[in-house]
């Protein structure tokens, strides 16, 4: 191996852990974004709470989040079409029946 070849390796190594980098900075956005609409839909006090817990404590707090929150099913709202827990009184989004 020459020193071309060599330097194009540790290119492409290089290539390779920024995009690991990258792509598990994404899935840690998207499941923030996806705790903190579920838990907004659920109708819980403190998404934002739960949003720093799962940030931190990520798969763990993943976990312990799903365990903690309300369960049930979410329907879209007759009224925004955002979801909402299926036995909610009001819509958490636009406060209606
Ligand atoms: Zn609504």
């Amino acid at each position: 191996m020459n020193d071309t070849e060599a330097g194009l390796f540790a290119a492409a190594g290089c290539g390779l852990l920024a995009l690991i980098a990258v792509g598990s900075l994404v899935i840690q956005i998207l499941i923030l974004v996806w705790v903190h609409n579920d838990a907004k839909a659920r109708n819980m006090d403190t998404p934002v709470l739960w949003l720093i817990l799962v940030f931190f404590l990520s798969l763990i707090g993943l976990l312990v989040y799903v365990l903690a929150r309300p369960s049930g099913d979410k329907v879209p709202c007759g009224h925004c079409h955002r979801p909402r827990l299926v036995n909610l009184v009001q819509c958490p989004h636009c406060g209606s029946d």
